[in-house]
This record gives C-alpha cells, sequence and structure tokens, in this order.
C-alpha cells in the first residue's frame, strides 16, 4: 500500500488488515518489522509471518494509538 508510509509499519502498531482472520478479528499487532513481518492477532493471539511484500498489500490501514 503506497499510501501508508512506512514509518506506520513498524513494531507495536496495530494494523487493520483487508480479511479477517477466521476467529474473526481483523486488527493485528506488528510485532516484529522489515523484510518478514511478524503479526499477532488482538483478538486471539494466533502469530503469522508475512513477508513485506505480501503484509503491505494485505494492509489496510495502520491504527492510530
Ligand atoms: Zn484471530
Amino acid at each position: 500500500m503506497r499510501d501508508i508510509p512506512s514509518e506506520d509499519l513498524v513494531e507495536g502498531r496495530a494494523v487493520i488488515m483487508k480479511k479477517p482472520h477466521p476467529c474473526g478479528g481483523n486488527e493485528w499487532e506488528i510485532l516484529r518489522g522489515g523484510a518478514d513481518f511478524k503479526l499477532k492477532c488482538l483478538k486471539c493471539g494466533h502469530l503469522i509471518m508475512l513477508d513485506r511484500l505480501k503484509f503491505e498489500t494485505s494492509v489496510k490501514r495502520v491504527v492510530c494509538p
């Protein structure tokens, strides 16, 4: 997503993904950024890894703290 500045896609930020998790949640916390992203579902605690390109195209928006 070119309209999301990369400085917002860093550890500790929460993001809304385009597709909701099967648990029903769509907010994820960024646990680790870089070439690969580690994300935690804030509803069920599930952890996933995504490469940067896939992550950036899956983000809908950043949740403002
Ligand atoms: Zn979940």
